[in-house]
C-alpha cells in the first residue's frame, strides 16, 4: 500500500485511494449454505484473494469491506474495516461508501478472486490521468458471436462485437460522483455501478483486463476459479 496522506505531500504524490470490497452476497446461486465470499476457493474464504491483492496494490491505501449484515464476526480479525452491506449490491456499496474519505474509491467484487494488485493498479492509475471521465472499469473482450433474440426464440440481429465488451471489477470512481449516481439512480437494475455513472451522464471508460478475471456464481465456477489461482500461483507471469 502506498503512505497515507501525510503533511507535505507534493503534487506528484497520487492522492489517497480507498478499496472496496462488497462481500454481502448471499451466494444463493452457488447453494453453499454460507455467504459467497466465504466459499473456500484455492484453500481461502473467497474474499480472502481480493483482500490480498487490495493490500498488496502500490496505490491502495485502505480496504473497506461490506459483509453480510450481522455477519462481521465470520470474517475474523483482518486488515480492514468491515460495515453490514444490504439487501442488493448497490445497497451494499452505498453502505460502504459511508466510511469512505479519499476522493477515489475502487470497488470490487469479493466474489472475484483472480484480481491482481497489478490489475487494481492500472484501474487506478487509468482515472488518476483521465481527468474527463468519471469512471474506469475493468472490462474483457467478447470472444464469442452475440445475438439479440426475441421472445420466440428468433435471431433479431448478431452485434458488432468489436464494440462489445465483458464488464469486471474493479471499477475506479470519482468518490462523489458514485455517491450521488447512487443516490439519484435506478439501483433495483443495476448490476454494476459503472450503469448508474452512465445513466447520471457521466463518463465511463474501459481497461482491457484478462478474461481470466471471473465472477464465481454456480458451483462449477469454483472449480475454475481454483485452477486459475493454481495456474497463477505457480506461474512466473502471473494471470
Ligand atoms: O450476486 P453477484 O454475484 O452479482 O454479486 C457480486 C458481488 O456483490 C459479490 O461479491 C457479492 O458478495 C456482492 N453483493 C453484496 N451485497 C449484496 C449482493 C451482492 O455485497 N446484497
Amino acid at each position: 500500500m502506498s503512505g497515507g496522506p501525510g503533511q507535505g505531500a507534493v503534487s506528484n504524490v497520487a492522492a489517497p485511494v480507498t478499496a472496496l470490497i462488497v462481500a454481502a452476497g448471499s451466494g444463493q446461486r452457488l447453494g453453499a449454505g454460507v455467504p459467497k465470499a466465504l466459499v473456500p476457493v484455492g484453500g481461502r474464504p473467497m474474499y480472502q484473494w481480493s483482500l490480498a491483492a487490495c493490500l498488496a496494490a502500490k496505490l491502495i491505501d485502505r480496504v473497506v469491506i461490506a459483509v453480510p449484515p450481522g455477519g462481521a464476526e465470520a470474517f475474523g480479525d483482518v486488515d480492514a474495516e468491515l460495515v453490514d452491506g444490504g439487501a442488493s449490491r448497490s445497497e451494499s456499496v452505498a453502505a460502504g461508501l459511508e466510511k469512505v474519505t479519499t476522493e477515489l474509491v475502487l470497488v470490487h467484487d469479493a466474489a472475484r478472486p483472480l484480481v491482481t494488485p497489478e490489475l487494481i493498479d492500472a484501474a487506478v492509475e487509468e482515472l488518476e490521468g483521465d481527468p474527463a471521465s468519471d469512471a474506469v472499469t475493468a472490462a474483457a473482450p467478447v470472444i464469442d458471436t452475440i445475438k439479440r433474440v426475441g421472445p420466440d426464440g428468433v435471431v433479431r440481429e448478431t452485434l458488432d462485437r468489436s464494440e462489445l465488451r465483458s464488464i469486471q471489477t474493479p471499477q475506479v470512481f470519482r468518490t462523489e460522483a458514485l455517491r450521488r449516481a447512487i443516490a439519484e439512480g435506478d439501483v433495483e437494475n443495476a448490476t454494476d455501478d459503472a450503469f448508474l455513472i452512465e445513466s447520471a451522464g457521466g463518463r465511463v471508460t474501459v481497461l482491457n483486463a484478462p478474461a481470466t478475471n471471473i465472477k464465481v456464481t454456480v458451483p462449477s465456477d469454483i472449480e475454475l476459479a481454483t485452477l486459475l489461482l493454481e495456474a497463477a500461483t505457480n506461474s512466473s507471469n502471473p494471470l
